[in-house]
């Protein structure tokens, strides 16, 4: 086994924004260094033995949360971890920072102009490979995991009716949390929790396209709420750095600065149609908000 001791169940906290109450699942503690639905979609490469993989690879941003997680997987293991990039940006390679700083301190191998990665070929056993964002069957585990603590939770607070929201990706952490919450059995007394996500990369088709790539059958799908403006992912906003400073001084929490602003935004627009309590989950990334906040106090001096 190995000698990396996440923090399970996560905790469950009241938080109060603009005199509304929350609960907040915080998926942040999971681990320092292994965080939010990165650590649940990669818990199955935790929990489980591979003697024959000696390296990963995988693909996407230069910046990734999920590369970051991959990266001390691949450290923890002992496995090489090669991963394709299209492009890194010349001021992050002279300004080494944030997830793209910590994944080099894991040994990671960098390979521009490899967009999509590159197929599994003959004489790739020993690798494993990965989807960008960690999009793949395997993420089932350990939102099955996260849905069990749920369950006991509401159980245990005799709460009949919980609306669940987290902003998505790739989809894949509100599917499986969606899929393993209805599977599982509630109390007599409890319904089964409802999932309800926004998309922050692409928009509401995209989304649903990405669920389909990993279920089939629709009843298992997560509510898409559609967002309010077309937010484009990574870019920055006003009200973005707003809401993130207001979440800030309100709960004292320090939520992510990509996916959370769009999640809260959409949050607080339809909150009047939720019937029932509300639980947000909080998905760690916040070492990401390294490279983002300077970025924001930058452009937005008047802000903050
Ligand atoms: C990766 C990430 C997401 C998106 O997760 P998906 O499973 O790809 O939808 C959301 N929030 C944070 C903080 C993340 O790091």
């Amino acid at each position: 086994m190995l000698n990396l001791k996440l923090l399970l169940p996560t905790p469950i906290e009241s938080i109060s924004i603009d005199g509304r109450s929350f609960y907040l699942k915080r998926d942040d503690f999971i681990h320092p260094d292994f965080s939010g639905n990165k650590a649940r979609k990669l818990h199955y490469f935790l929990a489980h033995d591979f003697p024959n993989i000696s390296k990963i690879i995988s693909y996407g941003s230069a910046q990734s949360n999920a590369m970051y997680s991959l990266s001390v997987l691949a450290h923890i293991r002992g496995w090489e971890f090669e991963y394709f990039v299209d492009h890194i940006a010349d001021y992050l390679k002279e300004n080494p920072h944030g997830n793209y700083a910590n994944a080099i301190k894991n040994g990671i191998k960098i390979i521009e102009n490899g967009e999509g990665g590159r197929e599994k070929g003959e004489g790739d056993a020993g690798i494993l490979f990965v989807e960008e964002g960690g999009r793949q069957a395997e993420a089932s585990y350990g939102l099955e995991i996260m849905a069990k603590e749920i369950i006991d939770w509401q159980i245990a607070n005799n709460i009949k009716k919980l609306n669940i929201f987290l902003p998505s990706g790739t989809g894949t952490t509100a599917l499986f949390l969606q899929k393993h919450l209805s599977l599982l059995h509630p109390s007599p007394f409890t319904l089964h929790p409802k999932v309800f996500t926004t998309p922050c990369v692409g928009d509401s088709q995209y989304l649903k396209k990405q669920f389909f790539m990993l279920e089939s059958d629709d009843k298992f799908h997560p509510t898409i709420l559609e967002p309010q403006k077309k937010w484009h992912f990574s870019k920055l906003y006003s009200e973005h750095y707003k809401i993130w400073l207001k979440l800030r001084q309100q709960t004292g929490i320090e939520f992510d600065m990509l996916y959370d602003p769009i999640g809260w935004h959409v949050l607080l627009a339809n909150i009047d149609d939720l019937d029932g309590e509300i639980m947000y989950i909080h998905q760690g990334g916040v070492l990401g908000n390294e490279s983002m906040l300077p970025r924001y106090q930058r452009k937005y001096k008047d802000i903050g």
